[in-house]
């Protein structure tokens, strides 16, 4: 997917479910898709997982992680209903060992094409690019920066490095 249709599709999935708004409510998000979501003893290596069964998804996040990590975990996950799932009734599962932020999706040799898009539609769902330009605007926040970033981030409940590499990612930092 391009990059521009991938952040049109983010911003309508957040439109058509009534979430485009800072912070996104990425757990509401979830829901209005009908997706169920748990918490569970996962282990240290596993970030999260998606279940998808005749169009029905269930997703398990990691519940020793950082709030911030599940919130981009479970952000990920939904970026993998709606782009990879398949509408089959055979049963799917997605099991993600760790959601890693990749600043040049381009350059990350061996790492799957499709870990790669749910990385950017995540991030695009939980920082929407024409809300990160609204709240750079709002606030009159200079990118070069940390405390910025750091702000910015606060503002979205994501973490610091995944703002940095989501602005990174659309180009506004120098
Ligand atoms: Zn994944």
């Amino acid at each position: 997917m391009s990059r521009e249709s991938l952040e049109a599709r983010a911003e309508k999935t957040l439109r058509d479910t009534d979430a485009y708004r800072v912070p996104v409510a990425i757990e509401a998000v979830a829901r209005r898709l009908n997706l169920t979501m748990e918490a569970a003893a996962l282990g240290e290596n596993v970030s999260g997982m998606l279940v998808v069964k005749g169009g029905r998804g269930a997703i398990g996040y990691n519940s020793a992680h950082a709030r911030v990590r599940q919130r981009f975990t479970i952000s990920h996950e939904i970026a993998h209903y709606l782009l990879h799932a398949k509408k089959s009734e055979k049963a799917q599962l997605f099991i993600d060992r760790h959601v890693a932020f990749r600043r040049d999706e381009k350059s990350s040799t061996g790492v799957d094409h499709d870990e790669v898009e749910a990385n950017q539609f995540g991030a695009a769902l939980l920082m929407p690019r024409g809300l990160v330009q609204q709240e750079i605007q709002r606030h009159d926040l200079n990118l070069d920066d940390e405390e910025a970033i750091s702000l910015l981030a606060k503002r979205f409940h994501v973490s610091t490095a995944a703002m940095s590499n989501r602005l990174a990612n659309l180009r506004m930092l120098r």
